[in-house]
């Protein structure tokens, strides 16, 4: 049980260009982003590359 599953992923698409395309994949975790204080669902391959590559911190939830 993932309690981000029914958020789609806030993040970009690779396929965004001039206009903004929400990536849309099922949610798997929550990332925070120092540089705008924000919190951002995102699936499992943004939330690698976020963490990896641009300084996101994942908050992950507490299993019940
Ligand atoms: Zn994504």
């Amino acid at each position: 049980m993932n309690i981000f599953h029914d958020t789609p992923c806030q993040e970009a698409s690779i396929h965004s260009r001039e206009t903004f395309i929400a990536c849309g994949r099922p949610g798997a975790s929550a990332v925070f982003h120092k540089k705008d204080r924000h919190v951002y669902v995102m699936c499992e391959a943004c939330t690698y590359h976020n963490v990896k590559n641009r300084g996101g911190i994942e908050l992950v939830p507490k299993e019940e």
